[in-house]
């Protein structure tokens, strides 16, 4: 079931995309897991697995939940892509855990997946990027995407997830380290302002899990942004945000 929108969905997505462009021609459709400028070499990047390598499928422009392109009023939740650029759509960076994890980093991702697009119903894995315990980074949905990942604040905010379970375990020294060189590229490339936790803005989600919430505000700190919720504001024309939230837990 994994890969029920590899090829059709791309197939089908390809004449959905090109109707809705024809009607839309402010929203510019990248290639569906093509390089992205944002994700060049830079002094500050860390390396980070990109889709391809890690076997992340196209992104379903057909999936029931996102259903094609946003359009205000008429589809809120659709695939919106930031039109100004990320350095003025970005202000918040929001941190999760995955909850799940099953034998390796590897596996914990294609879970996340499936997750996300079959149970979710989502074009795409909704974080932006994701870190495994040893410290790898891997590329999520694209950083001009607007992610799935935080009801109602996913617009103007990137989503980092932790994979494992920090209800029960502390993130290691390296998977910390690693969130932290992430941060501070996001910061250059994206020029947020604070960083928060995903229970912060949905205090119903225990996401992302006591003992990773207990390293957020030095994680802040350490990357000299500010802690909390209050920098969120919406994208002025996609104020509808999305109301989806996809952590497990
Ligand atoms: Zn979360």
């Amino acid at each position: 079931m994994a890969a029920m929108g590899a090829a059709g969905g791309a197939l089908a997505a390809g004449g959905l995309i090109a109707g809705l462009v024809a009607s839309r021609p402010q929203i510019v459709v990248l290639p569906n897991n093509g390089a992205l400028p944002e994700l060049q070499p830079s002094d500050s990047r860390p390396r980070i697995v990109s889709r391809s390598e890690w076997g992340a499928l196209s992104v379903d422009h057909t999936a029931r939940n996102e259903n094609g392109l946003y359009r205000k009023g008429s589809n809120p939740y659709g695939w919106y892509v930031y039109p100004a650029s990320l350095r003025e759509s970005y202000q918040t960076l929001i941190i999760h855990h995955s909850a799940v994890y099953e034998a390796d980093g590897p596996a914990t991702l294609m879970e996340i997946q499936r997750l996300h697009r079959e149970d979710r119903g989502w074009a795409d894995v909704g974080y932006h990027f994701m870190v495994d315990k040893d410290g790898t980074i891997y590329e999520g949905r694209a950083l001009t995407a607007r992610g799935a990942h935080t009801a109602g604040f996913n617009t103007g905010s990137a989503g980092i997830c932790l994979l494992g379970d920090f209800r029960f375990e502390a993130p290691s020294k390296d998977q910390l380290d690693a969130t932290l060189s992430l941060i501070r590229w996001l910061v250059d490339l994206l020029s947020p302002t604070h960083l928060a936790g995903h229970q912060q803005f949905n205090p119903a989600t225990i996401c992302p899990g006591p003992f990773l919430s207990a390293e957020m505000e030095g994680l802040a700190r350490a990357a000299g942004l500010r802690f909390g919720i209050d920098g969120y504001r919406p994208a002025a024309d996609a104020a509808d945000g999305c109301g989806c939230c996809t952590c497990a837990l």
